[in-house]
């Protein structure tokens, strides 16, 4: 009788230990799901890709014919293949030379402004996303070079954002730049109005030649993009984590 008694005491306490075990591995396995599930939450996987103007809009002229809105697409091009092979989603908003305009037959102002609504109503569209419009900019002396950011004043992370992007171009292609980012002010429509993270790069500029030059080179406008997507890697993996607001 005692003998039984202690083999049922001993398969008690094995079961007891078995119950322990089993919640110890609940908790262990548990946990880091839920710091995974967190983390991934808050990383933005889509990119909305805006190249400024196009269609009768060419935005602005060089001094040998070469118009902006051409540059502006083959960079969008650029950064979205970049951003694709690193696993990003990406959305452009124009991917021909043309307005995205509801009313091709309305009057050129008319296309204007429905193309600008458009715009942002794609980048307004994906919950979580960022949204990058890229310009070249243009000034009567033509001695003036070199990317400048504006940022949208509505979300925090747009400057967290922009000051990632101006580092990475600095650091490579961009070297001895020291254009300062600005906030967006109400003259450009979309970026003033986002609500997601979201900028504006005047990606250099059209009136210095040596300049245009530059970015009529496929080659510089494969690194000029892949500086930019390091920017963008560095924000969405959280490299300035210290910074950003969630
Ligand atoms: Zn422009």
């Amino acid at each position: 009788m005692k003998q039984f008694r202690f083999i049922a005491l001993v398969i008690f306490l094995l079961l007891v230990i078995a119950v322990l075990m089993l919640c110890g591995l609940y908790f262990l396995f548990s946990k880091p799901q839920h710091i995974k599930a967190q983390t991934t939450a808050k990383k933005t996987q889509t990119i909305v890709l805006d190249c400024g103007h196009g269609g009768p809009d060419g935005g602005a002229v060089g001094a040998d014919g070469t118009l902006e809105k051409d540059i502006n697409l083959s960079l969008g091009f650029a950064l979205r293949e970049i951003l694709l092979q690193n696993g990003y989603t990406v959305v452009m908003t124009r991917e021909t030379d043309d307005f995205i305009c509801d009313d091709h037959s309305a009057s050129l102002r008319e296309q204007n402004v429905s193309d600008l609504h458009n715009r942002l109503k794609i980048a307004e569209s994906y919950p979580d996303s960022v949204f990058i419009s890229l310009h070249m900019n243009n000034f009567s002396q033509k001695q003036y070079w070199g990317s400048q950011l504006f940022y949208s004043p509505n979300h925090p992370n747009s400057r967290v954002l922009a000051e990632a992007i101006r580092s990475r171009l600095v650091q490579s292609v961009q070297k001895g730049n020291e254009r300062a980012l600005k906030q967006m002010d109400s003259s450009v429509y979309i970026i003033y109005r986002a609500t997601h993270p979201a900028l504006l790069l005047e990606c250099g500029f059209m009136s210095n030649q040596k300049e245009l030059n530059r970015f009529k080179d496929k080659k510089y406008r494969s690194n000029f993009a892949f500086a930019v997507f390091l920017g963008i890697n560095d924000y969405l993996t959280g490299e300035n984590d210290g910074e950003k607001q969630h």
